[in-house]
């Protein structure tokens, strides 16, 4: 059938799931943001542009579209008002048609980035290294019912009662805990004046529009943020995202709970990246470090921070695509490699004197070494090759030892980040 599908990261985020969302799209009548919030980044390049994209679903540029934030967002008004005016500002049209928000996502209000600063700056140099978009503190609230629906913007002097009384309770932390200063009463009336009103005309019930559009044949496709290693639940706790990352989730966090999903799309780097703090058992130092991060002009799309860079670690990319339960693969930034004459690949962990295969609990992750065998590279230009069959066979050999090593199907090898860089299998 392949009506429904879900792009997912496959390892620690960055893995170049809004260049295929992009791409997709194409085929797809609904792209869903389902998890996260404006702590993603997704890079788009297209007929328009360059774009950072950190709320906004990836179908945003295509005509026809309807992209929807679901329940399991974490909905920043004032970030997402902000990105929409940058986007606009590049001649994309978004309106109340193209861009549905539900009534039911929760809003990330304005103190959540700053208990998110306030406190990484406690922990010092035990922080998570957050990207301090207020995502821990939101997703901690949602879960002790402590913040505010996105659709209870209709109900104004509901409203306004309920965020006084959220106010006075997150004052007591903010003085009490960190000794900050308390926020007021009508700082939080103006900030909702001046997004919250923005963004009203945008939300709806979108688990209405997804039943719908399922039951009229449309195709839904469903956009992750980060990968499988971040997922609250299965990746390396605790240095994870506070939302669940998987597929798994997407019906849930869409709000189309009995939604199918017939393909699930891992989107895995040919090389592996890591932003922030963790464990990052493949992690390269050094020079080599240093040509690789310069190669793949890895710097964080939110923050810009220089990303950590290994090597493709096939332990945690299996254990990443059984998490996902994806059923193919999408290999990204393969042209990053061809300066290597010879490419690392991490093939198992050294742990406590034993080789091993499957992904270990994260506080064993500390303690494991990896172990490394070279490929051999192929030293050319590969950014034009549109063939699987033009490819130099060193390429493809590297590409057919890890779709064999994961136990995956490479669907799609990508070789630059313009929409149509990208070798499409039989
Ligand atoms: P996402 O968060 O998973 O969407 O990934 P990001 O956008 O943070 O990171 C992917 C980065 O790699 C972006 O700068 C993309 O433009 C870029 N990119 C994606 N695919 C490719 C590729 O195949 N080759 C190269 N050179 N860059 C790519």
């Amino acid at each position: 059938m392949n009506n429904n599908c879900a792009i997912v990261g496959i390892n620690w985020g960055d893995e170049g799931k809004g260049r295929m969302v992009d791409l997709l799209t194409e085929d797809y009548d609904i792209v869903v943001r389902y998890q996260g919030g404006g702590n993603a980044g997704h890079t788009v390049i297209n007929e328009k542009g360059k774009f950072a994209l950190h709320l906004l679903p990836s179908g945003i540029f295509r005509d026809g579209v309807i992209n929807i934030l679901g329940n399991g967002v974490a909905l920043d008004p004032e970030n997402l008002w902000n990105e929409m005016q940058d986007v606009m500002s590049k001649g994309v049209s978004i309106t109340p048609e193209s861009l549905k928000i539900s009534d039911r996502a929760s809003l990330l209000l304005p103190w959540h980035r700053e208990l998110d600063e306030l406190e990484e700056q406690r922990l010092a140099d035990k922080k998570y290294g957050s990207t301090k978009q207020g995502i821990a503190p939101f997703y901690s609230d949602k879960y002790q019912k402590k913040t505010v629906l996105a659709g209870e913007l209709f109900y104004p002097e509901k409203l306004k009662q309920h965020l006084k009384d959220l106010l006075e309770w997150k004052n007591l932390t903010l003085t009490g805990v960190y000794g900050a200063e308390p926020i007021s009463e009508a700082a939080v009336n103006e900030w909702v004046a001046n997004y919250c009103e923005k963004i009203k005309p945008f939300i709806c019930d979108t688990g209405e529009i997804l039943k719908t559009a399922s039951e009229n044949g449309k195709k839904i496709l469903f956009e992750a943020q980060l990968g499988s290693l971040r997922d609250l639940d299965y990746g390396i706790y605790p240095y994870t995202t506070s939302s669940n990352t998987t597929a798994a989730y997407a019906p849930i966090g869409s709000g189309f709970p009995g939604a199918k999903i017939d393909r699930v799309l891992g989107v895995v780097k040919a090389y592996s990246t890591c932003v922030g703090e963790g464990p990052f058992v493949s992690e390269m130092f050094g020079d080599e470090a240093e040509a690789l991060r310069k190669a793949g002009n890895e710097y964080g799309a939110k923050t810009g921070r220089p990303r950590r860079v290994g090597a493709m670690d096939i332990v945690a990319t299996s254990y990443g695509i059984e998490v996902q339960a994806a059923t193919e693969i999408a290999l990204t930034k393969l042209d990053v490699l061809s300066d290597m004459e010879q490419i690392p690949v991490c093939v198992a962990y050294m742990l406590d004197g034993k080789e091993i295969h499957r992904f270990p609990f994260p506080a064993a992750l500390n303690d494991s070494t990896p172990v490394i065998e070279y490929k051999k590279g192929w030293m050319q230009d590969i950014s034009g090759v549109r063939k699987w069959e033009d490819l130099p066979e060193a390429a493809r050999d590297y590409v057919k030892f890890i779709e064999k090593a994961v136990g995956c199907p490479i669907k799609y090898i990508s070789v630059g980040p313009e929409r149509e860089s990208i070798i499409v299998m039989d």
